[in-house]
């Protein structure tokens, strides 16, 4: 399955990034599980990670490579597009979308500002497209912004990175035949996250308020926490029905029973992280006493070490 390319590729470019996360450890908190070059490595990993296709339903197709998820409605109107990798993947994202056809990229869609999301931004808006997002993803974008928990400050976005055109709660787009159904969450993962819904194939796109099978980052520095990722897989949850097909910001395509089990995993980390921390543990106590042992192999493949996932939960507790 080409699926199962894409996430061999990533689990070896993240099982790199682990390694430089153990490296960071002897800096002081907050900073003491922080990924300190996990950017670096990501943009120069993705110049040249796989990046496949998988048809979903209708005309909606989903690529899937080292960053984000990318969402790719084709027909009569033009290519739209949710989220826009890193950067450095446009080679194979140009690739991938040319395998699907030659129609025209005309929108963008941003689930959040994240680099991993927006990084192909301004060349896709070169190659035509309009930029849609959260008024957070532009105010993100169009200053130099930190985020302690990589221990990397972005630059300001170039100008043809920027989206031009912003919403705040919610927001409805018409392409292609299809209705877009776009919604901001409260504060999660960032403060920028917005779903996308195709109404009719019933396909969802949640940008990183759901990581299928991974422990997700969470970006205390632009608005994300603990609780507001636990909201935000409620929500996903509220919004999907036993056929609706979801797509995750990271890991294979899944349904309502892997947003389920994701919530669950979250409130289980959180109950078990904060009661150790009512006791007085310190986050290194908390790590050693393994709370996500029963998670661990398979969840800590992805982005985020276990270590790394229980210092987020910790902080926000
Ligand atoms: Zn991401
Ligand atoms: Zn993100």
């Amino acid at each position: 399955m080409s699926t199962r390319v894409a996430n061999e590729v990533s689990r070896r470019q993240f099982l790199i990034s682990s390694g430089v996360a153990v490296a960071a450890a002897c800096l002081t908190p907050p900073r003491l599980f922080a990924q300190k070059g996990l950017v670096e490595i990501a943009l120069k990993e993705s110049a040249t990670a796989k990046v496949t296709v998988q048809e979903l339903r209708r005309n909606i197709s989903v690529l899937l490579g080292p960053g984000g998820n990318i969402a790719v409605l084709t027909g009569q109107d033009g290519k739209l597009l949710v989220d826009a990798e890193v950067v450095s993947a446009r080679p194979n994202v140009t690739a991938a979308l040319a395998s699907i056809n030659a129609d025209p990229i005309k929108q963008l869609i941003n689930t959040h500002w994240h680099f991993d999301h927006t990084g192909g931004n301004d060349w896709l808006h070169q190659a035509g497209a309009s930029i849609l997002a959260h008024e957070n993803t532009r105010k993100r974008l169009s200053v130099a912004t930190r985020v302690e928990g990589w221990v990397y400050t972005f630059p300001a976005a170039p100008a043809g990175a920027i989206p031009t055109a912003v919403f705040q709660d919610e927001h409805t787009v018409h392409f292609n035949g299809s209705t877009l159904a776009l919604k901001h969450y409260a504060p999660a993962h960032t403060d920028s996250d917005i779903s996308v819904h195709f109404t009719e194939a019933d396909v969802l796109h949640t940008g990183d308020t759901f990581w299928n099978r991974e422990y997700p980052f969470i970006d205390y520095s632009t608005g994300g926490s603990i609780d507001g990722q636990i909201r935000a897989a409620e929500a996903n949850l509220a919004k999907a029905s036993a056929t609706t097909v979801v797509i995750p910001g990271h890991g294979a395509v899944g349904g309502k029973s892997d947003l389920t089990l994701f919530r669950d995993v979250l409130i289980e980390a959180r109950e078990k992280v904060a009661r150790l921390k009512k006791q007085g543990r310190t986050v290194e106590e908390v790590i050693s006493a393994k709370p996500t042992a029963p998670y661990d192999a398979e969840w800590g493949q992805g982005f985020q070490s276990p270590k790394s996932f229980l210092g987020w939960v910790y902080q926000g507790v």
